[in-house]
Formats: C-alpha cells, sequence, structure tokens
C-alpha cells in the first residue's frame, strides 16, 4: 500500500467511524457542545452565536455524563417511536412528574395508564424525536435537560403534527438515569389548523 492510499484509507475509516446514525443529526453525534467564553451559562447543541453578547460559540467535547444522557434521548426516542412501554418504564422514576399543556401526571403510573398508555394506542404513523438535547449536570447523579421535541401522528381522524420546548430532571441511581420531572410546552401556531389539529402537546 502507498503511503497517500493509507493515509486515504484512514481518513476514509475515520469519517465511517464518525458518521451519524440514521436520523441523528451529524451535529449532535459529534458529541460536542457550544458554549460562550463570556457566558458559561449558554450552552447549546449547535454552533452559532452567544444570544447575550453576539460572539461565536465555542465547541467543547461532551463530557462522558453528558454523553450518556443525550445517548439517554436517543434511546427514549427510539423506545417512544416503538411505542416500547417497557422501555419507556425503565427510563422513568416512579414518583415522576410529568406537566404538560397545563396538566399534571403524578407518577409513572398515573402517566403510564392516564396519558402515555392510551395515547400510544390511539397513535398512527408516529414520528417522534428530541434534537438541540443540552445537559446541565449538578455533580454526577443530578441533571436537567433542555431540547426541542417534535411529534406528528395520527390518532383517528385527529392529526398532531407539531413539538416545542421541552424540559426533564433527570436523577440517576443504580439503574442509570431516570426522568424524575418534565414539562414540556407546545409551539404557538400563527394559524389554527382547526378542530381535528393538535399542536403536539403530549
Ligand atoms: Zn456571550
Amino acid at each position: 500500500m502507498t503511503k497517500t492510499f493509507r493515509a486515504i484509507a484512514f481518513v476514509m475509516s475515520v469519517a465511517l467511524l464518525s458518521s451519524a446514525p440514521a436520523g441523528m443529526s451529524a451535529r449532535q453525534a459529534a458529541a460536542e457542545l457550544y458554549t460562550c467564553s463570556m457566558h458559561p451559562n449558554v450552552v447549546d447543541a449547535k454552533p452559532g452565536q452567544c444570544p447575550v453578547c453576539s460572539m461565536t460559540l465555542k465547541a467543547r467535547a461532551m463530557t462522558p455524563a453528558e454523553k450518556e444522557i443525550v445517548d439517554f434521548f436517543r434511546a427514549y426516542d427510539a423506545a417512544f417511536v416503538a411505542k416500547d412501554m417497557e422501555k419507556l418504564a425503565t427510563m422513568y422514576a416512579a414518583e415522576t412528574t410529568v406537566y404538560e399543556g397545563g396538566g399534571i401526571n403524578r407518577g409513572w403510573k398515573d402517566y403510564r395508564d392516564n396519558h402515555l398508555g392510551p395515547e400510544m394506542k390511539g397513535f398512527e404513523n408516529l414520528e417522534f424525536s428530541h434534537a438541540n438535547v443540552v445537559p446541565h449536570l449538578f455533580g454526577t447523579d443530578g441533571a436537567y435537560v433542555t431540547a426541542d421535541y417534535a411529534i406528528k401522528a395520527k390518532t383517528g381522524e385527529r392529526v398532531t403534527d407539531g413539538g416545542g420546548l421541552a424540559t426533564y430532571t433527570l436523577a440517576k441511581d443504580a439503574g442509570g438515569w431516570k426522568i424524575r420531572h418534565t414539562h414540556t410546552s407546545a409551539k404557538r401556531r400563527a394559524t389554527g389548523g382547526g378542530p381535528n389539529q393538535d399542536r403536539g402537546g403530549r
């Protein structure tokens, strides 16, 4: 093998190793977060400008714990799309609280039996994903996570096509990270979508 060929082969293998899994944004797969050197509280999952001082955000590698949390949400999205309630059950603490669209579910069983479970049964053609997942760690076993979410589904004649912002509070125990609390807010639409249109609260 010539030196040049070896170099090309090496570059190609690195490119293959670092290519994003299907459905993931390449940026998030790069395992980097973007912060402002002047405003350390500004953290984003994608390149851009600081909203406070307009400086270009600097990339930094995720810590192992941050990477774990981003992977947690990748697994969450896969379980959600697969309607895998058993897997989802392992991702919520028993005492979880879910705030959504002005309503509250208290505990995983309440959320499962009175909210998520019935919703999942009705969903057809379900698409669901988180993006811009930014973990904010408190020590080694606590974190809050901000993210965007998008959802598309049909439930009978009703069409859900929306998304919005989500905040998750996570706590880590022997079984890994678990959702202790979550609060989602669906995006406002400029025009009403009609009686069968849902903004994607979930
Ligand atoms: Zn700044």
